[in-house]
């Protein structure tokens, strides 16, 4: 399996360590329009797989040499700087994905290629990319909110003192200020998140709700507040969104696609596999959740019609 990067800055960079850490790949190629940038972090990486897995990694001079990829990744772009949101940086990375997508098209086989978006604001990129690139809405897959629900599964763990992969509990809608907790359809095990609470007698007031949405929602603030930007959290979801594909584990995940009626990408609770997001599931809501997961749409469509 061979897969190719685009967007060797910070977070390309973490998607390429947690890729080869894992072995899931027997090749990687790194493409950044800054080529020194990519060769230096293909021979950095290079020199570290001697550790780990021999994953072959090359820099890529030009679009010609990911051919041969199964699965693109997209890392390029701007990123959030103090005090910026997601939506800061529609009109920059919107002409990053223009400038991509048809080059990644004309070099890698229309029929098979799965294309996962990790650039920010991340659901109109996907929504963008699908439109340019015309491939159905299964293989154009954005990360969405996959990274949300684990900052919700940690922080769920913790106040309830279980382990998060014991945790199903969703955040959905956009990647982005307007997400929404889906407290209605969260499970600890197969039990019900409000039943467990009250078995274990441990409290989860609505205050506590309002905290944990809080601390979820700016959880990515607080990261580039302290180290500039955020990628290890990122990295890891992108190797399991990988991983997920690659073994066709069809495991649910909060990924964000195109939806076939409306056209707008969002995140929902979507099974994947080789055949990249091939259903869309629909949670049970509250009335609150669903108003808010209705705003938080209508934000992603407004931002579309922007670019
Ligand atoms: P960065 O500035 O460190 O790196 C961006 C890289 O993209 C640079 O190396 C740059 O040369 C390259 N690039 C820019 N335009 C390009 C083009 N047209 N072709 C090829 N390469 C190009 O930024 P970063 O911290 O790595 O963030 C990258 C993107 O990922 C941002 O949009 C950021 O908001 C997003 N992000 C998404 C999530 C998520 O959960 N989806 C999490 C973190 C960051």
């Amino acid at each position: 399996m061979k897969v190719a990067i685009i967007g060797l800055g910070s977070v390309g960079s973490a998607v390429a360590t947690a890729i080869k850490n894992t072995g899931l790949v027997h090749e990687m190629v790194l493409f950044d329009r800054d080529a020194v940038r990519s060769q230096a972090a293909a021979a950095d990486l290079g020199h570290a797989a001697a550790f780990s897995f021999d994953v072959k990694i090359t820099a890529a001079n030009s679009y010609r040499e990911i051919r041969g990829s199964e699965i693109v990744v997209i890392a390029a772009g701007a990123n959030q700087k103090p005090g910026q949101t997601r939506t800061d940086l529609l009109s920059a990375n919107a002409n990053v994905i223009r400038d991509i997508i048809p080059r990644v098209m004309a070099n890698t086989d229309p029929k098979t290629i799965k294309i996962i978006i990790v650039t920010n604001p991340l659901d109109v990129m996907v929504m963008l990319a699908r439109d340019l690139s015309g491939l159905p809405s299964a293989r154009v897959i954005g990360t969405g909110t996959m990274l949300d629900s684990a900052r919700l599964r940690t922080i769920l763990a913790r106040a309830l003192d279980v382990s998060p992969m014991s945790i199903n509990a969703y955040v959905l809608g956009e990647h982005g200020d307007s997400s929404v907790v889906n407290w209605e359809s969260a499970c600890v095990g197969a039990i019900p998140l409000n039943d467990f609470c009250r078995t274990t007698k441990i409290p989860l007031s609505q205050t506590t709700r309002r905290t944990i949405e809080y601390r979820v929602h700016n959880a990515a603030y607080e990261i580039i507040n302290g180290r500039g930007a955020t990628w290890d959290g990122i990295g890891a979801a992108v190797n399991d969104l990988l991983r997920c594909i690659i073994n066709d584990e069809k495991r649910i995940l909060t990924v964000s696609t195109c939806a076939p009626k409306t056209n707008l990408a969002m995140s929902m609770p979507t099974i994947v596999g080789a055949a990249g997001a091939v259903r869309v599931l629909t949670p049970h809501l509250a009335p609150t959740e669903s108003k808010a997961l209705h705003a938080s749409s209508r934000i992603i469509k407004k931002n579309y019609n922007n670019i």
